[in-house]
């Protein structure tokens, strides 16, 4: 079967290789009938990223139809329609039962080689082995396949950013970052009600997506004077960072009010960042990092998505055969597009 995996430096190709096989009674393998491509993996095929080296098979957002599960499989069938979430997780042990599938033990993550633990492998691919069936998948239940992509992923994330920050009704929330993830924050956020979301970007075609949706949206430059003027000269309430790295957590400091929240979802690949504790003390501030939960939101946020109470569809910009995978990197990371997806029969 084909896959993509990391060529080289900044380079992916897609490749013949070994289709996967059943290897415990708790798998079961996946037709792929759609695969998200995310920053992530951009990140991960840079060149910059520990763990991922040439070989390494990519992807970790995919929708598919069952085809094989193993003798301890009840709940997912051959057949079924199913929405995968971007990491496993074995659904029993405290950390599952409290909601925390990031914790749990057995996790491992689609398509990111050893960066974030075991391999498994990458779901850009006709076929992919999921261990923890039952857990990490879950009937798409009527969701196209694009929305049940962004529910595994990027709008797990989204939601959880909202969701950890404890953002109230009636709030202004400043999302720092108009990829695809600070896209679906500023959606999430609209969709619980914040009085207003700022998001601020350098690219201007990011930024008028986001005005089309209703989110007033500003350059990094004009950014702290608009949440000024939005909160006589407060603040923000929630500040989220979709970006990732310390000088994003810096602009972040700089436009959050006394007492206010700030909440990174963005990769952190520096090992310190000079927090200004004095004030942060001083203003009581919060300052936490979150991953999404594709598992544990995802029948919420599906509830909303097939009511159309959160309509991200227009995030996917690009559709384009696995066949042309290479290409698809690469526009994506030229900013070409803001999120493609690969189908690989096509
Ligand atoms: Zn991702
Ligand atoms: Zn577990």
């Amino acid at each position: 079967m084909r896959a993509v995996r990391v060529a080289g430096p900044g380079v992916v190709e897609v490749a013949e290789v070994p289709a996967p096989k059943l290897e415990a009674p708790t798998d079961a393998i996946v037709r792929v009938t759609l695969a998200g491509i995310c920053g992530t993996d951009l990140h991960l095929s840079s060149g910059h990223a520990d763990g991922v080296p040439p070989g390494t098979r990519l992807g970790h957002e995919f929708v598919g139809d069952v085809v094989d599960v193993g003798s301890h499989v009840r709940r997912i069938a051959p057949g079924d329609h199913v929405m995968g979430a971007d990491f496993t997780a074995c659904g029993a042990c405290r950390f599952c039962e409290a909601g925390d599938h990031w914790h749990c033990k057995e996790r491992a993550f689609f398509g990111t080689g050893t960066a974030y633990g075991p391999e498994l492998h990458g779901a850009q691919a006709e076929l992919v082995r999921v261990p923890h069936a039952e857990t990490t998948l879950a009937p798409t239940g009527g969701l196209s396949d694009e929305a049940a992509i962004l529910a595994g992923d990027n709008l797990a994330t989204g939601w959880i950013a909202v969701e950890r920050a404890g953002a109230r009704p009636g709030e202004i929330v400043a999302v720092l970052g108009g990829g695809a993830v600070g896209q679906l924050v500023a959606l999430s956020a609209l969709t619980i009600g914040a009085a207003a979301v700022v998001l601020v970007e350098p690219s201007v075609a990011r930024r008028e997506l986001a005005e089309r949706r209703g989110v007033l949206a500003a350059t990094p430059e004009e950014a702290p004077a608009l949440v000024r003027a939005l909160t006589d000269g407060d603040g923000a309430d929630v500040v989220v960072d979709a970006v990732g790295g310390t000088r994003v957590l810096a602009s972040a400091l700089g436009i959050v009010r006394k007492r206010g929240r700030i909440v990174s979802v963005g990769a952190q690949p520096d090992a310190a960042f000079a927090l200004p504790v004095a004030r942060a003390f001083v203003d009581e501030l919060t300052l936490s990092f979150a991953i999404g939960d594709a598992i544990r939101t995802r029948s919420q946020v599906a509830s909303l998505l097939r009511r159309h109470a959160l309509d991200p569809g227009w995030v996917i910009d690009g559709r384009v055969p696995l066949s042309e995978a290479a290409r698809a990197y690469a526009e994506l990371r030229a900013q070409r597009f803001l999120k493609v997806v690969l189908d690989p029969h096509r």
